[in-house]
């Protein structure tokens, strides 16, 4: 038995928790063995939980064998940037030569895995191929952190702990059923999972024992992690034979202020004037779309239909989903965004946004509390202003709109 196996056949839960407070105090003037204590300590608490989720005690004693806070965790938490990247240069990462050509062979190397899961799902292959090449790189990066230290970590310590608790907890769950092998249960810093980058709690709900062998394997079996793929898509409203969107191209006079407004029937954005590039009618007249300008009128512009927010279940990020959708295009064969992206017309960041907030308010385009989050109202104020100034009103707040504020 080890010292923490001793410590939670210790049945006074106050007095740990009287301890825990104190190490909380007291971290900050600890040395290092000391705080290791205090993670020990925390280990203990969370094994009520644990059990009461069905986790054995043989379960969580090997998950946790020789596990210690992982402080690169937190540098990589801690590390993610203010700066907002311009969607086309997420987009050239994301949608790469290199990642289309590499999803085009993978396509024929897993023909016939892709058509079982399009035959189960009703998801399009093309689709599977690129979120399997935007989570990773189709297999090339599965991230190499353990799983469960690494969500230790964060639920341990930092400005994660809720996140990282819970996750830990749907981990412990997931060693529990034999999925996988504590060794074999690697991961980002975050906690996303193989193939399909999965969080534990979304692999509860999702993952599929495509092969069935008996065990949810995301890491080294590619049937499961792409059937898994599959199966969160169409849980999440994937609609088999319909497409994600397409680009539009915008007609002169155009009202910009139905941009970001209701969403309407795409025969009713072809009365409106939209077509497809090269003029041709829009595709799938009776289904419901949005139209999106992710970087304003100077940009391409889109219809996303109701795949598209299937997509956005996966990584709620605009950027995101329209990656996914233009890779699986460019990997069945179709050509680039007929218009290019505005690239000197950069978004704002965060202060910029609060700062431009201030601007219009005070400037009497009122967008309530200058809190940096572009919502409807927010969007309402700078079309309201681009109006005043003679600008096509598209609601985008970008750096030239922000510096024609301040001068
Ligand atoms: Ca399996």
């Amino acid at each position: 038995m080890n010292r923490r196996t001793r410590h939670l056949n210790c049945s006074a839960p106050k007095r740990w928790l009287a301890i825990g407070i104190v190490s909380v105090l007291l971290a900050g003037a600890m040395p290092d063995h000391a705080r290791a204590d205090g993670f020990d300590r925390w280990v203990t608490q969370l094994w009520p939980e644990a059990r009461a989720l069905g986790v054995s005690r043989t379960t969580f004693d090997a998950a946790f064998s020789g596990v210690r806070p992982d402080e690169t965790i937190h540098q990589a938490a801690g590390n993610q940037p203010e700066f907002v990247r311009p969607i086309w240069q997420y987009m050239e990462r994301a949608v790469s030569d290199q990642r289309v050509s590499t999803g085009r062979e993978r396509s024929f190397e897993f023909d016939n895995l892709l058509n079982a899961i399009e035959a189960v799902y009703g998801v399009d292959r093309h689709v599977v191929m690129a979120i399997w090449g935007m989570e990773s790189n189709y297999g090339g990066h599965l991230g190499d952190k353990n799983v469960i230290q690494a969500l230790a970590t964060l639920g341990y310590q930092g400005r994660r702990q809720r996140f990282g608790r819970r996750q830990l907890l749907a981990a412990l769950q997931i060693l529990e059923r034999r999925d996988i092998t504590p060794d074999l249960m690697t991961g980002s810093w975050a906690g996303a999972m193989g193939h399909t980058q999965f969080i534990p709690t979304t692999y509860n709900a999702y993952a599929v024992d495509f092969d069935g062998d008996g065990r949810r394997d995301i890491w080294l079996t590619i049937a499961d992690a792409l059937g898994s793929t599959a199966n969160y898509l169409r849980v999440s409203g994937w609609q088999p034979g319909r497409t994600w969107g397409y680009e539009v191209i915008i007609p002169r006079n155009f009202d910009y202020s139905v941009v970001g407004g209701a969403r309407r029937l795409v025969s009713e954005w072809q009365r409106l004037g939209l077509r497809l590039p090269g003029g041709a009618a829009l595709l799938h007249p009776g289904n419901e779309a949005d139209l999106i300008l992710p970087s304003g009128a100077d940009g391409p512009a889109f219809l996303t239909l109701r795949n598209f927010r299937a997509i956005l279940r996966y990584n709620n990020a605009t950027a995101y989903a329209l990656s996914v959708g233009h890779l699986s295009d460019r990997i069945r064969g179709a050509d680039e965004f007929s218009k290019a992206w505005p690239v000197d017309v950069l978004p704002l960041t965060s202060s910029q946004k609060v700062e431009l907030q201030n601007l219009l308010n005070r400037a009497g385009f009122s967008v309530g509390t200058a809190d940096g989050v572009i919502g409807r109202q927010t969007r309402a104020g700078i079309r309201r202003y681009q109006t005043s100034v003679g600008l096509i009103p598209d609601g985008y707040p970008s750096v030239p709109l922000l510096n024609r504020l301040r001068s």
